[in-house]
């Protein structure tokens, strides 16, 4: 199964995407999450991508369409792949819709997480993620850790990230207004999107997905198809 999950920042798109991809056997890959770990690696790309990042910007297409189109080319994406954080913009989805006729797939799947901005960033500015494992991620009031500062998984550190800070939050708001919001039209328009409610409990949007997706139970509400 190949899944696009979109949705502004602090929709949950992290959570939610970690469990899907468990759910289902898949890969979950997020663009961020490559980009986090050059930082972390101290690369070239991770160096120029860090400053992008930082100020709530978009890293380049280029940059981001080579480090995708990689990633899907290894052989563990073959078996299904779920896509965190991408495509961001048309451009990128072209690119994606190429790379899959490329290798004669398609996506099976839209889901598009809906939230306001007020509550993304009353969301973000919570939340903490763990430094050792990177797939675990807590809110200081709504899904805190069983000790704070700590991660429940594997008791790593848990940070903010350096751009889920309000500022930057709000910049990020609006990159995805401009830029990422019409990636949902570009889908809308191959009929496989459906918009669900990011609000309520983790497990409650988890069933949307699924039920989404044709995976879940029927009787679960808040889904709508577009
Ligand atoms: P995320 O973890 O998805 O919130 O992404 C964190 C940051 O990484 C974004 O704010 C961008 O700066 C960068 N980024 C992630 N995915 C992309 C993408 N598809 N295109 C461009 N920049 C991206």
């Amino acid at each position: 199964m190949r899944i696009l999950l979109i949705g502004p920042p602090g929709a949950g798109k992290g959570t939610q995407a970690v469990r899907l991809a468990a759910h289902l056997s898949i890969q979950h890959i997020s663009t961020g999450d490559l980009f986090r770990e050059h930082i972390d690696q101290d690369t070239e790309l991770g160096q120029n991508a860090h400053a992008q990042m930082r100020a709530g910007l978009l890293v380049s297409d280029e940059v981001t369409i080579g480090v995708i189109k990689e990633r899907l080319a290894r052989p563990d994406a073959e078996r299904g792949f779920l896509l965190d954080g991408f495509p961001r913009n048309p451009a990128q989805a072209e690119a994606l819709d190429g790379i899959l006729a490329d290798s004669d797939s398609q996506l099976n799947a839209v889901l598009d997480l809906g939230i306001s901005e007020a509550e993304v960033v009353s969301r973000i500015a919570g939340r903490r993620l763990c430094r050792k494992d990177r797939e675990h991620i807590f809110h200081v009031d709504y899904s805190p850790p069983e000790v704070a500062g700590a991660c429940d998984a594997c008791g790593g550190e848990l940070y903010q990230r350096d751009d889920d800070r309000e500022a930057t939050v709000r910049k990020r708001l609006e990159v995805y207004r401009s830029e990422t919001a019409p990636v949902v039209d570009h889908y809308r328009a191959q009929g496989l999107v459906t918009t669900i409610s990011a609000l309520g409990q983790v497990q409650e949007v988890l069933d949307r997905a699924l039920v989404a997706i044709g995976r879940g139970r029927a009787d679960v509400s808040g889904t709508s198809d577009c």
